[in-house]
C-alpha cells in the first residue's frame, strides 16, 4: 500500500530500528515507547485491521505472537511479564492502518487499560 507508513518499513523506504525480521514479519521499536520495551511486530504483508483478517492470515497472526514471545525472552521478560495489544479502529485507538502488535514490557502495567 503506497500511502501506508508500516508498508513503507517493510519495503526499506522507512527505515526503523528493527530488532527481527524474517520472511514474513517486521518488529521493531515503537518510536514514542511507553514501556522501557515497546516493539511492534508487524506482518509484511498489507493488513489494514483485525476486521479484515481472514483464515488465510491464521498463520502469520500466530508468527506474530511467536515473534513476541521470543522477542520478550530475548530481553528478560519471559518471567516478569509483558503485554501483547492489538488495536483495533477508532474507540482502541488505533492510528495507524496496518495491522500490529503492540509489546510492553520492563515496568509493571494496570488493568483495565484506559
Ligand atoms: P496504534 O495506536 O495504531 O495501535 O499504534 C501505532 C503505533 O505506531 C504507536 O505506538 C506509535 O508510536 C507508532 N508509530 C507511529 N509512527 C511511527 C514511526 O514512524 N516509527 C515507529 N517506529 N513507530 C511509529
Ligand atoms: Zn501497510
Amino acid at each position: 500500500m503506497a500511502d501506508c507508513l508500516f508498508c513503507k518499513m517493510v519495503s526499506g523506504e522507512i527505515t526503523p530500528d528493527t530488532v527481527h525480521e524474517d520472511d514474513d514479519i517486521l518488529a521493531f521499536k515503537d518510536i514514542n515507547p511507553q514501556a522501557p520495551l515497546h516493539v511492534l511486530i508487524i506482518p509484511k504483508a498489507h493488513i489494514a485491521t483485525v476486521n479484515e483478517l481472514s483464515d488465510a492470515n491464521a498463520a502469520t497472526v500466530g508468527r506474530l505472537f511467536l515473534a513476541a514471545k521470543r522477542i520478550a525472552a530475548d530481553n528478560g521478560l519471559a518471567g516478569p511479564g509483558y503485554r501483547l495489544v492489538m488495536n483495533c479502529n477508532a474507540d482502541a485507538g488505533q492510528t495507524v492502518f496496518h495491522i500490529h502488535l503492540h509489546l510492553l514490557g520492563g515496568r509493571p502495567m494496570t488493568w483495565p487499560p484506559g
